[in-house]
């Protein structure tokens, strides 16, 4: 009964959606978005740059009668799911005109020509339904700088983008179509898309802040049942960089667990396993006890323990060794502090390699050498991408302040990193490898110190954990202060 009422706004809005064209995949038109920028939160800055062009669509001849002329295309910028979409609807949806999308991607994979005549037909189809607002999803798929060797001349593309181009510029910019473009690579695109006429307007689209995670979750909780115990002032401060899209999940997803649970409202509980659920994987049944959960508990109580003691670290949320899909067999994390996930000093950083050697530095300490597992092979990559760039951007080894990699491929979370030509010498190559072990071995080195001179204290919340399965942090903060003398509100005031 509640499933239905609580999921139906999830497919709301994909009803209308029509097709033109000839061949297959073609463009899409709703008549009516729905959409209003009172369901786009936490992007303020974008709204009120786009607000303007509602206002070109619906008055046009305010900005025609002083000789204004009205731009035609605007390139929404940020990476994905922080709701350059639903922005885009949202324009169409507030001027209350037709809206047509298509998505670069499409493009990829189709013959020579086809893309081109479905931007014709596009076009066509757009003017005769002026005004009306174009939407290019992924136009980098497309628009990429043309003869830049990625994937080698592609005659289809370069055809569908020199169309797209003649397109944009064969029409006046009065006639009533605003063409909203989006991508999370503007530094691929052909310069030709950014000239005067067409994609000369770029509006950035980031992860929201706190305040407009907030914002996000209002939007997004007005149509579920939450209990009076739902705070989403906290869960927009325990989500730092989830996207809109990811907040709309979780809050889906714990709608979901509500109904499955049978429960009338949405409480805490539901809203912490979707946010673990979102960010770590699903729960898998746990294991049993053997040799492999006992090292995974060692392993995770090493990063916790080092979590609490080391003073630059955030205090732990819990830990836990119940398995994740994904191949998570367990974790420890810290309460996220404020806004957002900023490590800075250097001894944040030091101590975030520390903690991140925590688990493998427990399982070397406790079982030797030869029986350390593959479970630290993410830990171990953080932490050499983590000291790697002490060394050569942050200037934060002895090696002296100078960035010997500009990193400027490393675009919104450096997802999209790409290896670089060589900077430096094949010298300073060398020494920026001994840096960065020293940092590491001496991290490490630290790591099995305190976890050897606390070995009573591991075994107990070794126990503990294989018993309980997950030690919330004030549990586990009570315990060290017994073992190790330091008073709780210390441990947990960091
Ligand atoms: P993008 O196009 O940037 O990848 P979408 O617009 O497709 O992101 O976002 C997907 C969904 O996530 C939206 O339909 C909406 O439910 C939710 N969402 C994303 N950003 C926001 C936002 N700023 N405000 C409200 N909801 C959002
Ligand atoms: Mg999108
Ligand atoms: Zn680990």
């Amino acid at each position: 009964m509640g499933l239905l009422l609580l999921l139906r706004r999830s497919s709301a809005g994909s009803g209308q959606a029509m097709s033109f064209g000839k061949s297959r995949a073609r463009f899409s038109m709703e008549a009516k978005t729905g959409v209003l920028f009172d369901d786009v939160a936490g992007i303020e800055e974008a709204k009120e740059e786009l607000q303007e062009v509602v206002t070109f669509l619906k008055k046009p001849e305010r900005f025609t009668a002083v000789g204004a002329k009205i731009p035609k295309g605007v390139l929404l910028v940020g990476p994905p799911g922080t709701g350059k979409t639903l922005l885009a609807k949202a324009i169409a949806g507030e001027a209350g005109v037709p809206f047509f999308s298509i998505s670069g991607s499409e493009f990829v994979e189709m013959f020579v020509g086809v893309g081109a005549s479905r931007v014709r037909d596009l076009f066509k189809k757009a003017k005769e339904n002026a005004p009306c607002i174009i939407f290019i999803d992924e136009i980098d798929a497309v628009g990429r700088q043309r003869g830049a060797g990625i994937g080698g001349g592609n005659d289809e593309r370069e055809q569908t983008l020199n169309q797209l181009l003649t397109e944009m510029d064969g029409f006046e910019g009065n006639t009533g179509i605003i063409i909203i473009a989006a991508t999370n690579r503007p530094d691929v695109l052909d310069s030709a898309l950014l000239r005067p006429g067409r994609f000369d307007r770029q509006v950035m689209v980031d992860l929201p802040s706190f305040r407009g995670r907030l914002g996000i979750l209002q939007v997004h909780a007005r149509n579920k049942k939450m209990s009076s115990g739902v705070s989403l002032e906290a869960i927009a401060q325990r989500t730092p960089g989830f996207s809109g899209a990811d907040l709309a999940n979780m809050l889906n997803e714990a709608a979901i667990l509500t109904a499955r649970r049978r429960k009338e409202e949405v409480t805490p509980l539901e809203i912490d396993d979707a946010i673990d659920r979102i960010t770590i994987g699903l729960k898998l049944t746990p294991l049993l006890d053997s040799k492999k959960k006992r090292l995974t508990a060692y392993h995770e109580i090493g990063h916790a323990l080092l979590m609490t003691v080391l003073p630059h670290s955030d205090p732990l949320d819990k830990v836990t060794i119940i398995p994740r899909s994904g191949g998570v067999g367990g974790f420890a994390k810290p309460v996220p502090s404020d806004d957002d996930i900023n490590i800075e000093s250097r001894s944040e950083i030091l101590d975030f390699i520390t903690i991140a050697l925590g688990g493998r530095a427990a399982e070397e300490e406790i079982f030797g050498h030869d029986e350390v597992t593959l479970g630290a092979m993410s830990d171990i990559r953080t932490v050499a991408d983590l000291a790697r760039r002490m060394v050569t951007r942050y200037g934060m080894s002895d090696l002296g302040p100078v960035a010997l990699e500009s990193g400027n491929n490393e675009l919104f979370f450096g997802r999209d990193f790409m290896p670089q030509g060589a900077e430096y010498s094949e010298e300073m190559a060398t020494q920026i490898d001994r840096k960065i072990r020293e940092i590491v071995f001496r991290c490490f080195g630290e790591a099995r110190r305190i976890i050897r001179e606390n070995r009573a204290l591991v075994d107990r919340l070794v126990d503990l954990l294989i018993d309980q399965e997950t030690i919330e942090g004030d549990q586990f903060r009570k315990i060290v202060a017994e073992y190790t003398q330091i008073p709780e509100e210390q441990l947990a005031a960091k």
